[in-house]
């Protein structure tokens, strides 16, 4: 599940708030502004990248309308409904998140990064025993692993026989 950033004014609430939301741009709230800095309306796969840049959006929106009293908050999968409004959260709070989020994704088992956030961009080789790597790169790179083992494992067998 990807991660994505918005700015929206609440109807309710009137609030000011940059949100990051969990599933990425299709779960922005419904009072979404139109993008003005850098990073609105990216996908992230890596949500302290998401949070950082979410930071940098806030601090970019406030200095931009220092009268405005402007918040920041994680909009979760399940506040999936329209009107569903966030919280404020204090950074200290979303980036405590986004630690928690980061450790609990999948990573690669060749290179250690983040797995893709589809699926079906994940990858896999012939002898890999269902494993799955987060790209086309890593997955040969295993396979050649693979086979080298193999080899070795023959050769030894060789020797000692
Ligand atoms: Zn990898």
């Amino acid at each position: 599940m990807p991660y994505g950033i918005s700015r929206q004014i609440y109807y309710y609430t009137g609030d000011h708030t940059v949100e990051i939301q969990c599933g990425g741009g299709d779960y922005a709230g419904p009072d979404m502004l139109v993008s003005a800095y850098e990073g609105e309306g990216r996908e992230f796969d890596d949500p302290v990248e998401a949070t950082l840049t979410a930071i940098s959006v806030l601090r970019a929106w406030r200095k931009a309308d220092p009268e405005a009293d402007i918040n920041l908050t994680v909009r979760g999968r399940l506040a999936g409904e329209w009107g569903a409004e966030g919280e404020p959260m204090t950074v200290h709070d979303v980036i405590t998140w986004a630690r928690a989020e980061f450790d609990r994704l999948d990573r690669c088992p060749r290179c250690d990064e983040i797995m893709p956030s589809n699926e079906r961009d994940w990858w896999s080789h012939e002898f890999a025993d269902g494993e799955k790597f987060c790209s086309d790169n890593c997955a040969s790179l295993a396979y050649d692993a693979f086979m080298a083992d193999a080899v070795a494992d023959m050769e030894e067998e060789e020797e000692y026989a």
